[in-house]
């Protein structure tokens, strides 16, 4: 973000700059989590939220691949394009 601020500064709008750092904080501390136990072992998995941004690789990506299998289902089978 520093560099970012350095670059273009005053220019940023206020949604950009809360954009950048919402995808910047994503699946870190800044943002929490949530510590998952499986209920048969009992091991603990902590897993970091993410920013739901839809500018965010991590996060745009994997709603962008959910959506695709979601529309998937819907294709009739031989007219798959791809
Ligand atoms: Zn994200």
């Amino acid at each position: 973000m520093a560099a970012y601020e350095r670059k273009f500064g005053a220019d940023i709008l206020p949604s950009h700059r809360r954009a950048v750092q919402r995808i910047l904080a994503c699946r870190t501390a800044a943002l929490g989590g949530e510590l998952y136990r499986c209920p048969d072992c009992g091991t603990a998995h902590f897993v970091y939220h993410s920013c739901n941004h839809r500018a965010c690789p991590q996060c745009g990506n994997a709603d962008a691949t959910e959506w695709i299998d979601h529309q998937k289902l819907k294709l009739l089978p031989g007219l798959i394009i791809w």
